[in-house]
Parts: structure tokens; sequence; C-alpha cells
């Protein structure tokens, strides 16, 4: 049986990974790409696009699996600290539908991963508390 998802494929054995962790809600692969030995993926078993769609038990166990996965990233590489991020839709340039979580080496000088393409504008307060304020309507549990 085929899958439309690569990492579905992975984690049901179909298709060969280097496995660092598995357990019954969470799996971790080493990344194909290495531009600093290390950089790993954590992705819950489940098929779900993004973080937005995690039930809190898989939530849970993903960031239990992430902050061990990280540590031993941390240990087990060459790093002066360490990136993580997930990328949600086109415009995050979100590779893979499957909630994955990087974990990466970083280096003193390494150029990667520059966040902001230039300085960003500040805020004043009150923007910050109206933002704050409409995120909190929009909070839904799960
Ligand atoms: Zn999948």
């Amino acid at each position: 049986m085929e899958s439309a998802c690569v990492f579905c494929d992975l984690i049901a054995g179909r298709q060969p990974a280097s496995i660092v962790l598995e357990d019954e809600l969470t799996f971790a692969i080493v990344d194909l790409r290495q531009f600093h030995p290390g950089h790993v993926l954590v992705m819950p078993r489940r098929h779900v696009n993004d973080v937005r769609d995690l039930d809190a038990a898989t939530g849970a166990a993903l960031m239990s699996a992430l902050s061990r996965v990280t540590r031993a990233v941390g240990l087990a590489f060459p790093n002066d600290g360490l990136s993580l991020w997930h990328s949600i839709g086109p415009a995050a340039f979100q590779e893979v539908p499957h909630l994955h979580i990087h974990v990466h080496p970083r280096l003193p000088g390494d150029g990667f991963l520059r966040v902001y393409p230039g300085a960003p504008p500040g805020s004043d307060p009150a923007t910050r508390d109206r933002y704050a304020a409409l995120l909190r309507g929009q909070l839904v549990a799960r």
C-alpha cells in the first residue's frame, strides 16, 4: 500500500529511515540534509498537518520527545547552540504536510536560518495588548 505522505511511509516502515526515537505517539529520524551533523526531525506518528491539529496527549508526547532528542543532539554533535523550527504552509516553506519539528545544531557565524530579512519594527505596549486580547479570543482547547 502506498501512502500519499512520505513521513507516514517512514513511520509505517514502508521506506527506510535512520530512526532516533520511536514510541507509541512519536517518531524521530535523521534528516536527509545534514548542513551540520545532527539535523533531526521529530514528529507525531499520527498524520496531522501542523501543530494546530494536535490533541493534548499527542502534543505533550511530542514536546517530551522533542526535549529528549534536542538534549541528545546537543550532546552528540558539535554546536554552540541549537535551532528548532516548524513550518506551516507554503509561505513558511512547509515541505511535507505532516507535522515535524526540526532540531538543528548551530555554530557561530554559520549563516543558517536568518529569522528576519531585516531589522523588524518595534511595537508599542497598546498594540501588543490588543494583539494579546485578539489571540485570547481565538484560543480553543482540544
Ligand atoms: Zn503523514
